[in-house]
């Protein structure tokens, strides 16, 4: 699983990171790093939770064709 940064859009509301701190990696300022994220297997679920959290569409889940599976 990889989730795409739309750095742009991020205005350090920092819920992704209060979600999944192991996925989701913040400047000092509380703004996303920018850069695509590979999720390790076992945060999966909290990355999840982290992406639908973030207000500014900020963060996409990028999920592999299923004839890559
Ligand atoms: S929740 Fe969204 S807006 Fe807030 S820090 Fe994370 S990516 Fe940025």
């Amino acid at each position: 699983m990889r989730v795409v940064v739309h750095k742009a859009r991020c205005q350090g509301h920092a819920r992704c990171w209060a979600r999944a701190p192991r996925v989701f990696k913040l400047d000092d300022a509380g703004y996303i790093l920018p850069g695509d994220i590979d999720v390790a297997d076992g945060e999966q679920l909290l990355a999840s939770k982290g992406v639908r959290a973030c207000p500014e569409q900020a963060l996409e889940v990028d999920e592999p064709p299923l004839t890559q599976l």
